[in-house]
């Protein structure tokens, strides 16, 4: 595959595993062991059971009409805002906790900013009754109460995180110190497709569902497995890489990654990554982030809690490099009004990240005889307060 890792875990100048020492035997045993796990078929029956009864898979694949006239194309929405607990998320967690199982793991960590991830990790630690610790800034614990007591009723153990801006990256410093610590008993599920490799493959490989089934879909729907365009909101990374990874070889489908710019993307507050970002190593890989010149870390900022994130998966630095994926920004303002419009035409109020993908539509001049397949990766439930405070509906 073209665009896919290569052995060593680089996505063309990007990826690796920058890890510390400590770290090496944890990441090494996923390393060697990931891809004969998820390959196995007794793996692919139980993944694709859970799927199908637990997470309500396939999702739909919906021809939006009015949305279509109003852009001029045939537009598709690809449902995954059905999925169970709102959003992509849990394809990957669900993955990932098959895999920790036929690993020989008891314990489960994970780090969540805006508390999606923490939801979507403590249901599957539910699910298998395993126990489950996830670390959380003291800040976002105070931003993200419903979702913080969203995964106590789950039984998850959730610890805050109360160093530096006690956010995002506290919480995933600490829970890397825990898996130094706990390197035989414990896995760390991470929630996009970033982090040191296999990580950014192996979400990769879990959200590929998305477009394996609009492959499908689209047949029936179309008569062909290719659309012409496929739109996907960018934080880290993950539902836009499973929503184009079938498609990344197939040169005349138009790829488009939907980044969050924000107040706008010179403002000083955003998230466009790749706009405004340069190469370096975060969270164990090398990526493009947003960085100062002395090579801080800026703090992003986005309106959507799922999109405020400083880098992206290596996967997208190298599709942004090779000029495979087209990236584009939207505003907050862009996007809330987006949000509303898509309630308004179609009776789906999207969650805040996926209303960015929604709001790129506007950017493109399509034939009407274009087929266009728009990922709504979750729903709005989670972001009423925030739909209330903008207020212009
Ligand atoms: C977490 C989240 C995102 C961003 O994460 P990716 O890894 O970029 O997909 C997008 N949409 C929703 C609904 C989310 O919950």
């Amino acid at each position: 595959m073209k665009y896919g890792v290569n052995e060593k875990g680089y996505y063309g100048k990007f990826g690796g595993a920058y890890i510390p020492e400590m770290l090496y035997p944890n990441v090494e045993e996923l390393r060697t062991r990931y891809l004969e796990i998820i390959n196995d078929p007794g793996f692919k029956e139980e993944f694709a059971l859970l799927l199908r009864d637990y997470v309500g898979r396939p999702t739909p694949l919906y021809e939006a009409n009015r949305l279509s006239e109003k852009y001029g194309a045939q537009i598709f929405l690809k449902r995954e805002d059905l999925c169970h607990t709102g959003a992509h998320k849990i394809n990957n967690t669900i993955g990932q906790i098959l895999l920790a199982k036929r690993l020989g793991k008891q314990k489960i960590i994970a780090e969540t900013g805006a508390g999606q991830h923490g939801v979507a990790t403590a249901t599957v630690c539910a699910l298998m009754g395993m126990e489950c610790t996830v670390y959380m800034g003291k800040v976002d614990m105070e931003r993200q109460r419903p979702n913080v007591e969203r995964m106590r009723i789950l039984g998850t153990k959730v610890v805050p995180a109360v160093s530096g801006s006690m956010t995002l990256k506290d919480a995933t410093n600490e829970a890397l110190r825990h898996w130094i610590n706990h390197p035989t008993d414990t896995h760390y599920i991470i929630g996009s497709v970033v982090g040191p490799h296999p990580y950014p493959d192996m979400v990769t490989r879990f959200q590929a569902i998305i477009s394996e089934e609009m492959k499908a879909q689209l047949t029936s729907k179309t008569g062909n497995p290719f659309p012409d365009y496929v739109f996907a909101c960018v934080g880290g990374g993950s539902n836009a890489a499973g929503a184009f990874y079938h498609f990344l070889d197939e040169e005349h489908v138009t790829l488009v990654g939907v980044e969050a710019a924000g107040h706008g993307v010179d403002s000083g507050e955003s998230a466009a990554t790749t706009a405004l970002g340069k190469p370096g190593v975060l969270h164990g890989s090398k990526t493009l982030l947003m960085q100062t010149d002395d090579g801080q870390v800026v703090e992003p900022y986005s309106i959507s809690a799922g999109l405020d994130y400083p880098g992206i998966g290596p996967i997208h630095a190298h599709l942004f490099d090779t000029g495979r994926v087209k990236f584009v920004s939207i505003t907050d303002d862009e996007a809330m009004k987006a949000g509303v419009e898509l309630s308004r035409m179609e009776g789906i109020i999207p969650a805040i990240e996926s209303a960015h993908a929604i709001a790129a539509l506007s950017q493109f001049q399509f034939d009407k005889d274009d087929v266009v397949v728009v990922n709504l990766s979750g729903r709005g439930d989670k972001d009423l307060e925030t739909y209330i405070r903008w207020g212009k509906y």
